[in-house]
């Protein structure tokens, strides 16, 4: 029995971590599992990772804290068998993905979410103290000894100064990617053809490999730095082998050799 990518149905959209992303069903790689070999396939958009082990029946395990969806099967084991088996427990896969990454989001600071004067708010993994200081002229925010300063016009509303904190947020992103992307399109040899910067929920970052655009989350900008320039690598691989399998991982090891460590601090919530 031989597989190739089975169907797509719509382009890849990536969790800059492999978290949530939607659309298509792939088997990666076709034919039977080798030992130490894994392959990944997709399923209502939640990678699945296959591996062969000294297994006598099919094991499937989903870890914390990101959800991480594992098939351990038997020498021999046909994906298409493999592939069966996890759409008939896709009903379990969700239900213990969504209790992890509902407690991985809960986990996560929330910084300047609340926008209350002396409040807790990050930018690049550092604390600050939210000083709002109301005053005449145009809003801005400035980070001045541990303290981030929120100028605001009097009696703004709290949806106008999270409105402009958001704003902040993307552009600060946005000076960071820009440099970044561009040292990995020289390494990498390709071009992005457009960035945009959105405050997401469910994704860090994602790539349109059709029309090498990227996306990334706004929120990174709380975290620490390390996480924007891996997610910005993850999305750009993606350009070069649009699924997560073993290219893509090994090519990810290649450029990011700690990249589990990075995923792993990145979902765990830590600043
Ligand atoms: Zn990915």
């Amino acid at each position: 029995m031989f597989l190739r990518t089975i169907s797509r149905l719509t382009g890849s959209r990536c969790s800059g971590d492999c978290q949530i992303f939607q659309g298509y069903v792939t088997l990666t790689k076709g034919g039977m599992m080798k030992a130490g070999e894994f392959y990944t396939l997709t399923l209502a958009g939640i990678p699945i990772e296959a591996v062969y082990r000294n297994v006598k029946s099919m094991r499937l395990t989903v870890y914390p804290p990101d959800g991480r969806v594992l098939i351990a099967a038997p020498a021999g084991t046909s994906l298409i068998l493999i592939k069966n088996f996890a759409v008939n427990k896709l009903t379990w896969i969700k239900k213990h993905r969504d209790r992890f990454l509902q407690k991985t989001s809960a986990a996560r600071p929330a910084p300047g979410g609340t926008l209350k004067n002396h409040s807790k708010v990050f930018l690049w993994g550092d604390a600050y103290e939210l000083e709002l200081i109301e005053r005449r002229g145009n809003p801005k925010i400035i980070i001045e000894d541990g303290l981030m300063k929120m100028y605001v016009r009097p009696l703004s509303t709290k949806a106008k100064k999270l409105e402009f904190m958001d704003k902040w947020y993307r552009r600060i992103i946005k000076e960071a990617a820009e440099p970044l992307i561009k040292k990995w399109e020289t390494i990498l040899n390709m071009e992005i053809n457009k960035l945009y910067i959105r405050k997401m929920k469910s994704h860090w970052g994602s790539c349109n490999y059709q029309r090498q655009t990227l996306r990334l989350n706004s929120e990174l900008a709380k975290r620490n730095p390390v996480f924007l320039e891996y997610v910005i690598v993850h999305e750009m691989l993606h350009i070069i082998e649009s699924g997560h399998n073993k290219d893509f991982y090994r090519l990810l090891s290649k450029f990011i050799p700690d990249w589990k460590m990075i995923r792993k601090k990145l979902n765990s919530g830590e600043p």
